[in-house]
This record gives C-alpha cells, structure tokens and sequence, in this order.
C-alpha cells in the first residue's frame, strides 16, 4: 500500500515518484509507503489552491458551513475506521485516538458556525459627507504545517478555521502521521469540498515549507511544531514577508501549594502529565510542590505512575503508548541520564518496560531533588517524564516558574481564592489552568507568550488569523 498526497481533488504519487517508509512506533515494523514530495509538488498544490480560491473565497460563510458540518459527520460515522489507522502512525492508545477524531469533528462544526461571524463594524468619522467601515476578507491560500503529536486535532484545528474564513489550504502533515490528514481530507471531499480548496503533501518537510515561503500566492503559513522549526520560518519569513502563526514548544510549570487535597491531584496529575506520553506543547512538566507536601505528594504521584498501563494501543486498558519514534525516545533517555548525573533521584519508570521487547516504550518515570539548574527543568521533555520541585513561597515559585524562555501554558493548584489570581496574573504564560489540567477547547483562544509562538488558533481569535481586516471609506456622501 502507498499512501499518497492529495493535490487538487486527486490521490497521487509525488512528482519525482520518491517514496519513504510510515512505521508503527509500538512494532517498529513498516505500515506502508508513502509519497515523499518536495518543491514541485507544493508548487503544484498552491496552484491548484489558488485557482481553487477564486470561487470558494467568494461564498458564503453559510455555505461553507454546511460543508464543515458534514465533515463533522463523516468523521463521527468513521471514527472507529480513522482512529485504528492512527493507533498504527502514532501509537495511542485507541480511546484517545477516536477522541482525537470527536474533537476534530467538533472544531468542524464549530467553526463552521463562528464563520458566519467574522462582523465588521461602521465607524463614526471626522466629516459630514464621508462613511467609514471594516469588513474582514479571507487571505487567500494558507499553507499549514502541523506536528505528529495530534495527528487529526492540530490539522483540524486550523483547516476548520481557514476554510471557514473562506481561505483555500496547502496542508503538511507530519510525515511520522500523514494518515490521519488525510482522513480529514476524505471527509471534507466526502462532505462536498470542492477539489483544490485543500490539498495535502506528503515529503521533504524542509523543500516543502521553503516552497511555502517563497511562493508569492502563498499568504501565510500557519505552523505547529517545535521552537526550532518556527526559528526557521521566521528567518525565511523575514526575507520573503510571508504571514506567521506560531504555535510552538512549551515548558509548562504545575504550582501546587500547601492547602490542596494532595491525594487527589496526586491521581489526576499522573494522567494529565502522562497523557498522549508527555508528547503534548501544553503539557504539565515542571511540578513545583510545597515544601510542607511535597514528600507525600512524591510518594502519591510515584504510586499512581507506577500503576499505569503501557503498550500497544490496541490493548485493553493500556494508557501510555510508545513514544512516536527512535529519535524521540533517544532524547529523552539522554535526558533521564543527565537528571541522574545531576543527583536528581529516579523515584520509578524511565525504563524499557519488562513485559516489552520492541517498540519505542519508556516505562513513565517520577524524579525527585530536580534543582531549577537541571535539564529538567530548562528543555522541554516532551516525553513520560514527571519531575519534582519544591519551593517555600509564592514569589519564590514564580519567579521560578516564568524562568524559561517559554510561555504556553501554566496550572496552578489551590483553593485560596486570592493566592489563585495573584498567581495567575504574574505568570508568563498564554494559557492558565486553576484547579484543572484542560485550559483549552474549540471555543477556547490557544496561544503562546514569548517563544511559545505568535497568534492564536481555536476560538474566536483563530478564525481571525485567517482574515484580513479591509477599511471601506466613502467620501461626498
Ligand atoms: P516536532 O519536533 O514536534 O515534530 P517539528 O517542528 O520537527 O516538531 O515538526 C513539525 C512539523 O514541521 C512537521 O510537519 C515537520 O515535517 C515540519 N518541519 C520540519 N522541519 C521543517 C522545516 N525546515 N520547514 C518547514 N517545516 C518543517
């Protein structure tokens, strides 16, 4: 089986038939080829995006809607279909997978409404005879280049929003889970989309997003991934004027003070850290406990993590899957090594899992006495690992926890009222969970401060990245 790019309504094979290999990161056996693009390929779907455009920029937001709608539904009648493939491209566990299918399918149909409300306004003026609005226009076409590490929601989150502004699509999906785009692209087909509105590419991601860059007809890319590659753009950006949103790593500190139930976030802090393995841009990582709670909260959280399942996707009952490949796991057990040259102490996991012999597992680790100076503390792990701070009083944790250069997302555990909102307000960070580990949603703006990114996607404020505002103004009236 060869999986391969959809250019202007069609499945092909990359122009220069190059080739490369999607492996399934629990088996770390080959799950099929898929067509490795590059420059050509690009070129050609920006063409067709654009040609595209003439006619789908000039719709309305309710007919749009009613396409995104029945996406919405074409996904939810395939989830089991959908989530299996992406179990195989990422190794999730299932349950997480058709979850990751509903909440596209709602972002679908989310923005096929808020579409509808991109209002301008009129403007009082300076003179009699002259009238003043605004009205918001779509772009023109988008590029938009997403992470494996939410194989359907990163895509969805901003296809949804583009195409519900009326913008046409070059999408790039990760090539560690190009499946799951292309399931939505399916179900937008499905659902009417008319061919070259989207198009997805599979390849060189380096050609490709050059490629975006330096295509004239190319308004904007909207980027998910890491720190680094968004470095990139913006350098390339730079010279070619191109339009950025950026949604980049994080390092998200977890503030917990001394007069929480320490038993039951105990529990819900090892799934939250663990969920999706870590591997997730707002990921609880930095857990800097009270000094007065913080053994027994070591001694909870290493007994929840130490409980939970890790395997296969497809198993039941797992809730950790392997780490989405080679590289990554490298990565983090050179940092695992690092933490114990440091004197940072393994409380559990951080291991290949006894009962496991393949696959890119790590059985979820606990670390206690990580010092602020740790590399725990000063990269983004971006993997099952949960390590362990302690701090004396509220100036002293802050300031600590906006020491990086990151600034996605921040929770903060408490039941004073005031100690939550002094909190808050000082912190860094784009988003802020009080007393929750889900700051986040279709409706919900997801943003980063400082080299967490720039703009924003989901909510009201995504849709607007994919307008362009235009002034009307009429004199002699
Ligand atoms: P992560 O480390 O989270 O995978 P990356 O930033 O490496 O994040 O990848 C995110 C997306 O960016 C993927 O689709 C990847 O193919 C793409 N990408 C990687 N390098 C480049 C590049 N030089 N230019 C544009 N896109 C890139």
């Amino acid at each position: 089986m060869e999986v391969k790019q959809f250019i202007n309504g069609q499945l092909v094979n990359a122009i220069n038939n190059g080739s490369t290999q999607l492996i399934n990161p629990a088996t770390e056996e080959v799950i099929s080829n898929i067509s490795f693009g590059d420059k050509a390929d690009c070129n050609a779907a920006i063409d067709a995006a654009k040609e595209a455009f003439k006619t789908w920029g000039k719709t309305t937001p309710y007919f749009r809607a009613e396409i995104l709608k029945k996406a919405a539904q074409y996904i939810r009648d395939n989830v089991v279909a959908f989530a299996t493939d992406m179990v195989n491209e990422s190794g999730k566990p299932l349950a997480e997978a058709k979850g990751e299918f509903m909440v596209a399918a709602n972002l679908f149909e989310w923005y096929a409404e808020e579409g509808k409300r991109a209002y301008g306004k009129t403007i009082p003026t300076n003179r009699i005879d002259k009238r003043s609005f605004t009205q918001w226009q779509p772009m023109g076409v988008i590029g938009i280049i997403t992470a494996w590490n939410f194989p359907a929601y990163n895509p969805a989150r901003a296809w949804a929003a583009a195409l519900a502004a009326g913008c046409s699509v070059v999408a790039k999906p990760s090539e560690f889970t190009p499946m799951a785009g292309l399931h939505l692209a399916k179900a937008l087909t499905e659902a009417g989309l008319p061919a070259g509105v989207l198009n997805v590419l599979t390849g060189d991601a380096a050609l490709i997003g050059d490629a975006m860059l330096q295509h004239p007809q190319l308004k904007k890319i909207s980027f998910t991934g890491s720190t680094r590659v968004g470095k990139i753009l913006m350098d390339g950006a730079s010279k070619t004027h191109t339009r950025l949103s950026l949604e980049l790593g994080g390092n998200a500190p977890v503030i917990i003070y001394s007069d929480v139930d320490v038993q039951a976030i105990a529990k819900t802090a090892a799934l939250a850290r663990f969920r999706n393995n870590g591997q997730v841009c707002i990921a609880p990582q930095r857990f800097y406990v009270h000094e007065k709670i913080y053994q027994e909260f070591a001694t909870a959280v290493s007994l929840q993590v130490a409980q939970l399942k890790v395997g296969n996707g497809f198993d039941e009952g797992v809730q950790l899957g392997p780490l989405i490949n080679a590289k990554q796991k490298e990565s983090v057990n050179e940092l695992l090594i690092n933490a114990a040259k440091e004197n940072a102490t393994i409380l559990t996991g951080g291991k290949m899992p006894d009962h496991l012999s393949k696959g890119y597992f790590i059985q979820p680790a606990v670390v206690a006495d990580v010092e602020q100076s740790s590399v725990l503390a000063n990269n983004e792990i971006f993997g099952p690992v949960l390590p362990l701070f302690s701090f004396n009083n509220m100036d002293e944790v802050i300031a600590k926890a906006n020491d990086t250069p990151y600034g996605l997302s921040a929770y903060i555990f408490t039941n004073l009222l005031k100690t939550a909102f002094n909190t808050a307000e000082q912190l860094e960070f784009g988003m802020v969970g009080i007393n929750e580990w889900t700051p986040h949603g279709a409706e919900l703006p997801f943003g980063g401060w400082k080299q967490s990114g720039q703009g924003h996607e989901s909510g009201s404020e995504g849709l607007y990245e994919y307008l362009e505002l235009k002034l009307v103004s009429m004199g002699g009236i």
